[in-house]
């Protein structure tokens, strides 16, 4: 009786490749050496896996290996990205562009800069989540010295225009920096075609280790100056201090050649299952789906439900499956998503959400299992609702 429900919260995080975790494990016992110790063995292996997993990274989005920045995940380097421009550039300007539908990481940061001073500008997303590259180019102003904007959404799953906007800000002179957490290994990447100056990336949402993501930082055409954020020891070129947790990074490195070696077909055996959950729920009356229907992650189907009670549908599915609803629960309060508000959505239809993250170790038989218990409990309180 004690059957867990089937996982699809794969935007919030992934379990581990056992793949992934095989090549890390020699790393915590035998070869556990400082990669900074160079008079001695234990270093220099560390170091080595270290140089190879950097060198993996950066053929991954075509940048080069003193390029890569370790960080804890991605939302140290947003922080590194956005606070560490924004210091480096202050007497440049002080206005900032990103987007109403980032991720926390990157709208905090932000909210932090606008306390010291700095002016945020939040552009909104049309209806289906895309930003208006005619408004973006309207917003951005000889003080402009930043534009933060997400290559995939963790949310609705939207991908952001990367190359037009890249070219909007190469034009224009601006520093573009991109979340790309939700992207790395689901998307190509490529900072040279897109014009990246900064992009984040995570291992634990393509099923590597949790704790460990970097910074991309182009030092050349232009060379981009960053203030650091951490200070100590002066690892990462004292750009990010702390000694290097080799097994994360050896799993990072893995995790990556995996993702994009699985890409194509996993890519299509996702969007297959989506495609296949999202028309059993469609069969229902006033369910929409939310973001561009083409222009999403391949595992990503994010849907509002009229006349259902969010939270009722969450406790009536949650024995089954585990996945999100279109709320964001702080330390205190239930909020309504800020991604489905910017999409012009009530509060009321907002809670009513639900996201459904598909990943590598989703089946057919879970999505067939899902589907049919998620329009069974809809329909059981659309009813109950009824006869109320
Ligand atoms: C998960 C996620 C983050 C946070 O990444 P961590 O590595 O957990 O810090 C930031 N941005 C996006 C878009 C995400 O999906």
């Amino acid at each position: 009786m004690s059957q867990r429900p089937i996982y699809l919260d794969c935007h919030a995080t992934t379990p581990m490749d056992k793949r992934v975790l095989e090549e890390m494990l020699p790393y915590f016992t035998e070869h556990f050496g400082n990669p900074s110790s160079i008079n001695h063995l234990y270093g220099w292996e560390a170091e080595a896996a270290v140089k190879k997993a950097r060198e993996t990274i950066a053929n991954a989005i075509n940048c080069s290996p003193e390029e890569i920045i370790f960080t804890s995940g991605a939302t140290e380097a947003n922080n590194l990205a956005i606070k560490g421009i924004a210091e480096a550039y202050f007497s440049q300007g002080q206005h900032i562009i990103t987007v109403q539908t980032e991720h926390r990481a990157v709208l905090d940061p932000c909210h932090y800069l606008e306390k010291l001073g700095f002016e945020i500008t939040y552009l909104p997303v049309q209806k289906d989540g895309l930003i208006d590259l005619d408004l973006l180019e309207k917003t951005i102003r000889p003080e402009t010295i930043l534009l933060s904007v997400m290559a995939a959404n963790n949310e609705i799953g939207v991908l952001q225009p990367l190359p037009e906007i890249g070219a909007i800000c190469q034009k224009h002179d601006v520093l573009f920096h991109s979340d790309a957490a939700q992207a790395i290994g689901k998307i190509p990447l490529d900072v040279q075609q897109m014009n990246i100056h900064l992009l984040s990336l995570t291992a634990h949402k393509i099923y590597g280790p949790k704790g460990i993501g970097a910074l991309y930082i182009r030092r050349r055409d232009p060379r981009v100056n960053i203030a650091a954020q951490l200070h100590g020891g002066g690892q990462e070129k004292s750009i990010r201090s702390g000694t290097l947790y080799t097994p994360q990074i050896v799993g990072f490195r893995k995790a990556i050649e995996l993702a994009l070696q699985e890409m194509e077909t996993e890519n299509k055996r996702q969007s297959q299952l989506r495609n296949q959950l999202q028309k059993q729920l469609l069969t229902l009356e006033d369910v929409y789906v939310n973001g561009h229907l083409t222009q999403r992650l391949p595992g990503n189907l994010n849907v509002s439900i009229e006349g259902v009670d969010g939270a009722a549908l969450l406790l009536g599915l949650q024995s089954i499956v585990a996945l999100s609803s279109g709320s964001a629960c702080t330390s205190t309060t239930t909020k309504p998503s800020h991604v489905l508000k910017a999409l012009g959505h009530s509060d009321k239809l907002a809670y009513g959400s639900l996201r459904f993250g598909l990943g590598r170790f989703t089946t057919s038989q879970e999505i067939e299992i899902v589907g049919q218990q998620v329009v069974n409990t809809i329909q059981s309180l659309r009813q109950a609702t009824v006869n109320y």
